[in-house]
């Protein structure tokens, strides 16, 4: 990389020059070092970025090679040593007072750090992760020794009444776990043999450390979380195991995870409710986007004229967003049919889109995102909460007041059963992956069910000692990242309720809609989305809400109770 080598001479000129006038000359000196850094990086994470989205948009091989390309480019940049080196001792100089340029220091100095790991271990690791990952993508799970997909078991544990199947099923979707679970424990002690090379005692801090969290921060909130889910979600469970009991002609004390629709109780069993899918039949999707953010203030014409949202052969099935340049061209990718999932995934992605949208274009590109990842996903979920709440399906698609109050009537339950059901799941989730990083040797399928047992109050099977906990992906692929998706259902109450508060000016916490509320627009671009990364996470949430992260305005949304 002829670009690297010309960058380099010019931060080490400029690193022996710190004697002579230390915080005049450091700035100036971190600010040229990020233009040439950004000289090279910028055009490179754009390009990154449509190789992606052409990925995506027609499964074909060339733009996932020049997406991986592009990546490991950048990832080269930032390994550098002597860049590196230059970063810390300003890190450690504590010479920096502007406070964007601070800002900018320490994203730049985390981009850095992450890629510090010697060459021939990261090698390592990569290739065991996609030894590991090809390994989920092509094990099918048998019942009685016939191959099953996914699908095959999840429509087993929705619908069959026959215990014995249940059973059958639920075993085949852990069957994978065996298959990787030896290499997820060599993957782990690699991960944290780079991090102990780099300084930290294991991966699992290292890694938080690197996002901006301190992992006893975040589990003190799992354990907050704890106390105040404890209780209702013991209630909640009892009434759904009777329901169960009742409906398999057995004892409560009998269940077993196969009688639970998700093969990790994840998510809430079906319950009886209101067709919402009836609502959206016949209805252009697209336009109801355009119009809900239009009502907010929070416009989204630009957005969908460059994104791709008709079903297609080839294309991705699912959903993202992506702000491609930083800099107003910002997409999201759907395949939408008019019926309620794909209403509310639209309002999800569209959510991603108006933060990406609304960062003051004036930042510095290294602080122009979101304050953090969980903070974009809060603001998505928020927007698609909306399409369960009746006085927004009232104005945006025009429902009957008998709908409206059936509605009412089912939905806050529903959402409070699948908020519960996930709380508790996240907490098994968390506390076993950071366990295992600080002991990889320990028993861990036991570790695994202690935990389940403790926190989804699932009963484990009779003398079943397998590797459950591998059979969930994320442990292997998507490492240390799980808990920022129950940080940000947290955050999604808090700011619903600073929206409540501060803007509509209601007492409490309540699930209003947003539909035509151009002031909760106004809120969120001021408050959330224009300060983009110029405050840490934390200190943008005690500026736009009054405080810091706390899952307080969660429990008093989901559990019913008045706290504090
Ligand atoms: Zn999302």
């Amino acid at each position: 990389m002829r670009t690297i080598t010309l960058l380099i001479p010019t931060a080490l000129l400029a690193l022996l020059m710190t004697s002579c006038k230390p915080a005049q000359t450091d700035e100036s000196r971190l600010r040229d070092f990020i233009a040439s850094h950004l000289k090279q990086v910028e055009p490179k994470t754009t390009a990154m970025n449509i190789a992606e989205w052409n990925a995506n948009a027609t499964g074909e091989k060339k733009y996932y090679d020049e997406n991986a390309a592009l990546d490991l480019d950048i990832k080269r940049i930032r390994s550098n040593r002597a860049g590196f080196a230059f970063l810390k001792q300003l890190k450690e100089g504590n010479t920096i007072h502007d406070s964007l340029l601070r800002r900018q220091l320490t994203v730049l100095y985390n981009n850095y750090f992450k890629n510090q790991i010697d060459t021939s271990l990261l090698r390592a690791i990569v290739e065991k992760q996609s030894a590991i990952s090809s390994k989920f993508n092509t094990f099918r799970g048998k019942i009685d020794g016939k191959e099953v997909s996914d699908n095959d078991i999840s429509n087993v544990l929705k619908d069959e009444k026959n215990v014995e199947k249940r059973k059958k099923a639920w075993e085949a979707s852990k069957q994978v776990g065996k298959e990787v679970a030896p290499m997820v424990v060599e993957l782990v002690k690699l991960r944290n043999q780079a991090a102990k090379q780099l300084g930290f005692d294991n991966y699992y801090v290292m890694a938080l450390a690197t996002d901006e969290q301190d992992e006893n921060d975040i589990i003190r909130i799992f354990d907050n979380l704890k106390q105040l889910t404890d209780e209702p979600f013991a209630q909640m469970k009892h009434d759904l195991d009777a329901r169960l009991a009742k409906k398999f002609g057995i004892q409560p004390k009998q269940l077993r995870s196969w009688h639970y629709e998700d093969p990790f109780f994840q998510e809430a069993p079906q319950s009886p409710g209101v067709n919402l899918d009836a609502f959206f039949k016949g209805k252009n999707i697209e336009e109801l986007g355009r119009t809900f953010y239009a009502g907010l203030n929070l416009p989204v014409e630009d957005i969908l004229k460059n994104s791709d949202l008709t079903p297609r052969k080839g294309k991705y099935q699912h959903a993202f967003e992506n702000d491609i340049d930083r800099a107003g061209d910002v997409r999201v990718m759907l395949s939408i049919s008019d019926d309620h999932y794909w209403t509310s995934t639209l309002l999800h992605e569209l959510g991603h889109g108006v933060y990406s949208k609304y960062v003051d274009r004036n930042l510095p590109y290294l602080i122009r995102v979101e304050a953090h990842t969980f903070l974009t996903e809060a603001i998505a979920q928020l927007m698609e909460r909306q399409c369960y709440n009746p006085d927004w399906l009232q104005t945006m698609v025009n429902i009957t007041d008998k709908d409206k109050e059936a509605v009412r009537r089912t939905q806050h339950e529903n959402l409070r059963s699948k908020e519960l059901v996930f709380s508790r799941w996240s907490q098994v989730m968390v506390r076993f992956e950071r366990s295992m990083y600080q002991n990889p040797d320990q028993d861990l399928n036991k570790l695994w069910w202690d935990l389940v047992q403790e926190y989804q109050l699932v009963t484990r099977p009779e003398n079943r000692n397998e590797p459950d906990w591998a059979a969930k992906i994320h442990l292997a692929q998507y490492p240390c990242y799980y808990h920022n998706y129950m940080l940000g259902e947290l955050a999604a109450s808090q700011i619903l309720n600073a929206i409540v508060t501060k803007v509509e000016k209601q007492p409490a916490i309540a699930e209003i809609s947003f539909a035509q509320k151009p002031a909760i627009g106004e809120f969120l671009k001021k408050q959330i989305f224009m300060p983009g990364a110029s405050l840490h996470w934390n200190d943008l949430l005690k500026h736009s809400t009054g405080e810091g992260l706390t899952p307080k305005y969660f429990a008093e949304e989901f559990v019913g109770k008045r706290i504090g």
